[in-house]
């Protein structure tokens, strides 16, 4: 509980549902209903996409 970080989906894995954020962190199909694209918060996933790594 507490505050939430949103991360930023960097791909998804249709293979087995699991996603993948900028910030390297990875959820398993069914976990990353944290994910949005609107208000990210996660510093980590900021500074990736504007640093364009992919
Ligand atoms: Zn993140």
């Amino acid at each position: 509980m507490g505050k939430d970080v949103m991360h930023e989906l960097k791909s998804k894995s249709w293979w087995d549902g699991s996603a993948e954020m900028w910030c390297g962190l990875k959820f398993k199909a069914g976990k990353h209903a944290g994910y949005i694209f609107a208000s990210v918060s996660c510093p980590a996933c900021k500074a990736a996409k504007k640093a364009g790594k992919r």
